[in-house]
């Protein structure tokens, strides 16, 4: 933790800290040599500093080489003190998942434009063959003005590059919420699953959290890749018609159907089927046999990898928690099911992104026991994990 006061590389002196994330802490800073106010990202110190560095490394050359008004811009990159600093852009704001936490729903309009504007950076990144891997509301900085700017590409992916989406230690990265269907059963990141995960942010910010909720990162990927997303409408019935074609659009599970960054930040709609109805709302089951095939490789997957996600950068409802002695605490995976929106008061987020090692599972043996009732929204009761009734 660097003090106010302190500079950085002799040119950027320390005003305050900003935030924290996995890799980096992030400070307010006076480049001294320009005279100007930026962000300076400076690496924790881990284990593996040579893998960390290099991801520094990568996150610095991705953020530089992407000029456009809807992504951080980077300035400088160098070593301090044996730490890598990433000087970049100040965005005198707050994240996505800050507003949302501290108001609330946000209106589905002012969703939608945040999102349009995320895809315009997010299609220029695709443009020069960068994809992003980590879209989630904390890696989406949202301006006093309402500009949003995508940020951290800490673990970026060169689409030149042979590397799958695997690390060398058999992880994905990622935050299983948001994580796409394809990016579950083990396929590389490509730009849709960049679309798929603000299709999952949309969905977080108009009704309060992710499309698939779970205990356990095994579950939700498994939703992401055998569940639908329980539409929108269900929630808050406002959302019904362009809002929520729109985000079943981008939660389709086939990547080649869904719309890419450039043509979500044109405003195109969803297209319509001939048999009238919006193309993206299925309300069908899911289907039996390739759902079945899907979901066991993602077990298998999980089991023998020991894929490590994200879980936690996620809203829970408070209100209602599960008490320890709850008969209710060794949920199956479920869907959220709740009727209405939690209120703003009723939100709270676990801000801290953490790695969570998978457990080596086994689907025929009983589920260990649940980590607690901190982690769980209100909404994430057992008995809840069936296909919702196709509507008539
Ligand atoms: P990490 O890789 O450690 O997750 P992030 O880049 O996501 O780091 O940054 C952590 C926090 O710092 C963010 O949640 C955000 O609040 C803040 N932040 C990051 N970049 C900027 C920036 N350019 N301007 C203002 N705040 C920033
Ligand atoms: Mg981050």
């Amino acid at each position: 933790m660097k003090r106010a006061g302190e500079v950085i590389a002799g040119r950027y002196r320390i005003v305050g800290a900003i935030g924290r994330g996995g890799m980096g802490e992030v400070y307010r800073a006076t480049d001294q040599a320009l005279g100007r106010d930026v962000a300076v990202k400076l690496m924790l110190p881990v284990p593996g500093t040579l893998a960390a560095s290099e991801r520094f490394l990568r996150e610095a050359r991705a953020t530089a080489r992407i000029r456009h008004p809807h992504v951080v811009t980077a300035y400088d990159f160098g070593d301090h003190d044996g730490c890598c600093y990433l000087a970049m852009e100040l965005v005198s704001g707050r994240t996505v998942g800050d507003e949302l936490r501290r108001e609330g729903l946000f209106a589905p309009d002012r969703a939608v434009h945040v999102v349009r504007q995320a895809a315009a950076g997010l299609a220029e990144a695709h443009r020069l063959g960068i994809v992003h891997r980590d879209i989630k509301p904390g890696n989406l900085l949202l301006a006093d003005d309402e500009t949003v700017k995508v940020a951290d590409f800490g673990i970026v992916r060169f689409l030149e590059d042979c590397t799958t989406t695997l690390t060398s230690t058999g992880q994905i990265v990622g935050t299983s919420h948001f994580l796409a269907p394809e990016r579950a059963l083990g396929r590389p990141a490509e730009p849709p699953s960049d679309v798929y995960a603000l299709g999952c942010v949309l969905y977080q910010l108009v009704t309060g959290h992710p499309p698939f909720l779970a205990d356990e990162p095994a579950s939700i990927m498994f939703q992401h890749v055998q569940r639908e997303p329980v539409p929108p409408s269900e929630l808050r019935p406002e959302l019904a018609g362009d809002v929520e074609a729109l985000l079943l659009w981008m939660l389709t599970k086939d990547p080649v159907q869904r719309p890419t960054a450039a043509e979500l930040a044109d405003g195109v709609q969803p297209p319509v089927e001939a048999d009238a109805g919006v193309l993206p709302v299925r309300r069908t089951a899911a289907r039996p046999v390739r759902a079945g095939v899907v979901a066991g490789l993602a077990l298998v997957l999980s089991a023998t990898l020991g894929i490590v996600f994200a879980t936690r950068d996620v809203k829970l409802p408070t209100t209602n928690q599960l008490s320890p002695s709850d008969s209710r605490i060794t949920p199956p995976p479920v869907v959220p099911t709740t009727s209405s929106p939690p209120s703003p008061a009723a939100i709270q987020t676990v801000t801290q992104t953490t790695l969570v090692p998978l457990p080596q599972s086994d689907p025929s043996k009983p589920k260990p026991p649940d980590p607690g009732p901190a982690d769980r929204p209100k909404d994430d009761k057992p008995g809840q994990d069936k296909p919702k009734k196709p509507k008539p």
